[in-house]
């Protein structure tokens, strides 16, 4: 059993296998600004697992002006409506998706918050979810 997801025009399709985390919410500027909201929950899924089924020719590719550090951040989207997508085609092992895009269910819910440094003076985390700073995943993510 596949899982869906689609942009808001529903020119891109994608399907994926299942979802294998992680599933961190970033509050990160920039992911504020693709989404105009609190950031983007993202949803890890192996590359092996992903599959565009429609819209290839929709899919455009958006870097970012480079930060801090490499590697820049980028977004693909959905040239017709705009909507964050996945690229058509994943790069590495493992990919991570916005799971706001998903049509059916993810059978995984967050396990994280991420970025918390940048957190927008309006937004506030209500939940219990451990939160990390970019320094405390990077040490995490090198222990
Ligand atoms: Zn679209
Ligand atoms: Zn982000």
């Amino acid at each position: 059993m596949s899982i869906a997801g689609s942009c808001l025009c529903g020119k891109v399709r994608f399907e994926i296998e299942k979802a294998v985390g992680p599933f961190e919410i970033c509050h990160c500027s920039r992911c504020r600004k693709v989404s105009g909201s609190i950031g983007l929950p993202m949803v890890g899924v192996l590359a092996q697992d992903y599959r565009l089924v429609s819209g290839a020719e929709f899919v455009q590719l958006y870097m970012a002006p480079l930060l801090r550090r490499p590697p820049r951040y980028h977004t693909h989207f959905c040239s017709n409506c705009g909507s964050p997508v996945p690229p058509a085609r994943a790069s590495g092992e493992r990919m991570e998706i916005p799971a706001g895009l998903f049509d059916d269910d993810l059978k995984l819910k967050p396990d994280k918050h991420i970025f918390v440094e940048c957190i927008a003076s309006w937004d506030e985390i209500t939940d219990s979810l451990p939160r990390f700073t970019l320094r405390e995943l990077i040490r995490e993510r090198t222990k």
